[in-house]
């Protein structure tokens, strides 16, 4: 039996991000994986701003051995395929106006995962467990965490438990009674392909917010050496009302879709087409119990919107890690006490995921974008301001408001 204070079960970006500011704050850890790393996720690979800001809070270095890392891509923008088929470019770089100094990349979570791991690797304050799969958690009577392998060839106890195993996670399902809701929930299929022609030069990832998908999109993102990830999302609730193969559908696009099907054609898909879900933000629940807390998409943190999650894994980490080292310091793991992780997780997400839950139900009207998509393609404007919109709350705050709409049909300066 390992008698821990801390254990963190699970180790992709947001137990990492966990360990390693614990590492940071002089404190040790157990952290626990099922996985030996390097390991696949099924994942769209973007890495938004808000990751780089995140990796320099753990550590000031960290953002340019990114930018370093032959793995990644710099995206320099996002084009976005409104249903009607108009695209709407939006360049990131600051001197094309409303956007940010802030890069995205993508990078597959092959590697980008692993490049955390090594981080954590050369921490002597964390202790790293693989190839270890929990089956077992129960709380003793002594108030401490009991986890176990099926075969007990490892058992261990401990007073605080960081729960990051991601969206398949059986405690948070147990103990934290979250159950899977479709109108809060998406259903994500990828793979990889090499050689899609018509790539933008600067790396622009691509939402196509085709009708049959809505609300959701499907993505073409680039990669290095040529090769591309390819995937779509779409809620769970409208995959089942409309009855949609999502499989067969995502197939029958880049075979026959008109924007799509020339740039597929000699194209070489690299592996199967996998699918896993991504428990959605668009509904607060309950972070932390009695001598837990729920990070990444154990505690269904996915902006309903973008998909964006593991951002979202990695500010909950942080959070996670500063509440875990306050209560042991006031020797206090009870719910009342880690409540406070849950205000801090949503003091930093909270409007953000609210404001998404919005423009993933204007996905419902596809006029609606489309209009705003016409609108934009002639308006240099309005094209700048939205560039701001994945990282500009204040304009996703806008978005919300019909005086924002109404500018745009009476040809009002839309700021
Ligand atoms: C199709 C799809 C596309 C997506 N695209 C994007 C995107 O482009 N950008 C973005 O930001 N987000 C994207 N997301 C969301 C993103 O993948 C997740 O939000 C992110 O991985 C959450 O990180 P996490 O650390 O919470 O969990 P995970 O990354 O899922 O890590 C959980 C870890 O726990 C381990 N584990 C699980 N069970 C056990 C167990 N019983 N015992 C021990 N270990 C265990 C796993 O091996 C894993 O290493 C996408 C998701 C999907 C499904």
């Amino acid at each position: 039996m390992r008698e821990v204070d801390i254990c963190i079960l699970g180790a992709g970006p947001g137990g990492a991000t966990a360990a390693l500011h614990l590492a940071n704050a002089g404190k040790s850890c157990l952290l626990v994986d099922r996985a030996t790393f390097p390991r696949d996720k099924i994942c769209g690979d973007a890495l938004s701003g808000k990751v780089v800001m995140e990796l320099r809070r753990i550590s000031a270095d960290l953002p340019g051995k990114l930018a370093a890392s032959p793995a990644q891509v710099p995206a320099w923008g996002i084009d976005f395929f409104a249903p009607n088929g108009r695209r709407l470019s939006i360049p990131f770089k600051p001197t094309t106006g409303g956007g940010t100094d802030v890069v995205g990349y993508v990078a597959k979570r092959l590697d980008f995962d692993n490049f955390l791991i090594e981080e954590v690797r050369r921490r002597p304050e964390i202790e790293l467990l693989e190839d270890v799969d929990i089956v077992r958690h129960e709380r003793t009577a002594t108030g401490r965490w009991h986890l176990g392998t099926a075969d007990e060839s490892v058992e261990i106890s401990a007073r605080l438990l960081l729960v990051a195993n991601g969206a398949q996670s059986a405690f948070a399902r147990q103990v934290a009674g979250h159950a899977l809701e479709p109108a809060h929930h998406c259903a994500g299929l990828r793979t990889y392909y090499q050689g899609v022609t018509g790539m933008n030069a600067e790396n622009f990832i691509e939402l196509h917010f085709l009708k049959d998908f809505l609300p959701g999109y499907l993505w073409i993102f680039p990669l290095p050496n040529g090769q591309a990830n390819v995937g779509v999302g779409m809620l769970t609730e409208a995959v089942s009302s409309k009855k949609v193969n999502l499989r067969e559908k995502l197939n029958e696009m880049l075979t026959t879709h008109s924007a799509l099907k020339d740039r597929f054609a000699g194209a070489e898909r690299l592996g199967p087409v996998r699918g896993f879900g991504l428990p959605l933000g668009s509904k607060r629940r309950a972070l932390s119990g009695e001598g837990y807390m729920l990070l990444g998409d154990a505690g269904s943190l996915i902006d309903p919107f973008t998909g964006e999650g593991i951002s979202h894994a990695m500010v909950s980490g942080r959070h996670a890690a500063d509440w875990a080292a306050k209560a042991l310091v006031a020797n206090d793991v009870t719910p009342s006490f880690l409540r406070q992780y849950d205000a801090a997780v949503y003091r930093r997400l909270g409007q953000e995921l609210r404001l998404s839950h919005t423009m993933q139900r204007l996905l419902n009207y596809p006029w609606l974008f489309n209009f705003v998509a016409n609108r934009a393609t002639n308006n240099p404007m309005l094209a700048a301001t939205l560039s701001s919109m994945f990282v500009d709350l204040d304009l996703r705050e806008r978005l919300r408001q019909p005086s924002f709409y109404l500018k745009l049909l009476f040809g009002g300066k839309v700021r």
